[in-house]
């Protein structure tokens, strides 16, 4: 597998230096130099597969020679070892949970497999370390993604008194490889320290430095796996299929891209947004407005310069009426995504997160919109019990909270304090 940047298609990389670096030096993002569709034959066959041999298969067919059969297996066994099922709330309208992972939320998939190859990748006698800026959820799914893998040291920046406490006890309570600094600033000051650490010389000599942000390769790739899982599990796959995707970078949705390109037959990919609409905006008006974010309830996907726009609008050669053939985009407020909360909890019995209202609401328009009948995946990207205030509140009700949920009340948290001085942060990474 060869990977070049956006910026520059015809310079190339390997995996393993687009998985260790993470971002190419000219500021672009990289892509895989091809897709292959995988064999008709697979997708008619595919109820006979469990998930970890469809993630195997797209896998094989993604990074190619890069990685041998029997390590690609075993990478694959460690990353997928929790189910993606779909539940479904009418004919037409299914749900497909991402958050049976350990932190409870999709980024689980990223971050477990981009852990895996990069422990796979890193062959020096230096261990890796993995330098994260947080706000919040990427930390959790990131520290439970790399705990206990071997060679990797895994590295925290948070800011102190500006994380949920549940989120606080995800990133602080792991121990072994992993270590939270809380830091006495804001999110900002805790990425510039990351920043500036991966330009100082005399640490990167030391050290063998990275990052695992939401735009390294290796998260995408595993993200592709469920959308043929979700697939496999429709009964009635006659109907056109649509995925609804509750979007705020873009990762998810540009997955679900590859595994289309892949053979996946999907007729059309929902962009669901919050107030944050960029994307939506884009695809009605054909211009891109990147602007500051603002806060919603669906609060992950408060991104206002998506940064997988760049591999979407790759895929499409920057065209964006072929691009609209594809994706649909819709956005709502929080009141309307406190409504869809109540409607699928009223309805269905089904206790939605307000990252899935969103999505529930743009597949609801899209089929009513629509003259075909379709067949509709909406991506469930979170635990509601993340998001315990507002769905309690709206529907009224206590909700259950998973075990592994409840289990971090009572873990005690350790934390490394931390100043905004970057000279403070270096001598404690040179220690
Ligand atoms: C990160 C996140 C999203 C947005 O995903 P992108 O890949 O950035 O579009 C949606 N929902 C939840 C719960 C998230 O954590």
């Amino acid at each position: 597998m060869k990977l070049y940047s956006t910026n520059n298609p015809k310079s190339f990389v390997s995996l393993k230096k687009a998985v260790l670096k993470g971002l190419p030096a000219d500021n672009g993002l990289f892509m895989p130099e091809k897709i292959e569709a995988l064999p008709s034959s697979f997708f008619e066959n595919i109820e006979q597969y469990s998930f970890q041999e469809i993630a195997f298969q797209m896998a094989t067919q993604l990074v190619t020679d890069s990685i041998s059969k029997t390590d690609l297996l075993n990478i694959v066994e460690e990353a997928i070892n929790f189910p993606a099922p779909v539940v479904s709330l009418k004919e037409g309208v299914h749900v497909l949970e991402l958050f049976h992972g350990p932190s409870l939320a999709f980024k689980d998939f990223g971050a477990r497999f981009t852990a895996q190859l990069m422990s796979h990748f890193n062959t020096d006698d230096k261990p890796l370390r993995v330098l994260v800026a947080t706000s919040g959820d990427t930390g959790g799914a990131v520290a439970a993604g790399f705990y206990k893998t071997p060679g990797v040291e895994v590295i925290i920046l948070y800011p102190s008194g500006k994380v949920s406490l549940l989120q606080e006890k995800q990133l602080t309570t792991l121990g072994h490889n992993i270590t939270a600094l809380e830091v006495d600033g804001t999110f900002d000051d805790c990425q510039a320290l990351v920043k500036q650490a991966f330009l100082d010389e005399e640490l990167n000599k030391k050290h063998r430095l990275t990052s695992a942000n939401s735009i390294n390769i290796a998260r995408l790739i595993p993200q592709s796996f469920y959308y043929v899982e979700a697939y496999k599990q429709l009964e009635d796959k006659s109907s056109p299929v649509v995925f609804s995707i509750p979007s705020g970078n873009f990762g998810n949705l540009t997955a679900g891209l590859f595994a289309k390109k892949m053979g996946l037959p999907v007729f059309q990919f929902i962009a669901a947004t919050n107030d944050n609409n960029i994307v939506p905006e884009y695809l009605e008006s054909g211009e891109y407005k990147p602007r500051p974010s603002v806060r919603t309830l669906s609060n992950a996907m408060d991104v206002g310069a998506p940064s997988n726009f760049a591999r979407m609008s790759d895929l499409y050669c920057s065209t964006w009426n072929i691009m609209k053939g594809d994706i649909t985009g819709y956005s709502y407020n929080d009141k309307q995504t406190k409504l869809a909360i109540k409607e699928v909890h009223d309805l269905y019995g089904y206790t939605i997160d307000p990252h899935g209202a969103v999505a529930y609401l743009a597949l609801k328009e899209y089929q009513e919109n629509g003259a075909k009948k379709t067949n509709g995946i909406l991506l469930e990207t979170a635990h509601p019990a993340k998001f315990i205030d507002t769905v309690e509140e709206v529907i009224g009700e206590k909700i259950a909270i998973p075990n592994r949920l409840e289990e971090l009340r009572l873990k005690e948290k350790e934390a490394v304090q931390m100043s905004t001085t970057f000279s403070d942060f270096k001598e404690w990474l040179l220690k």
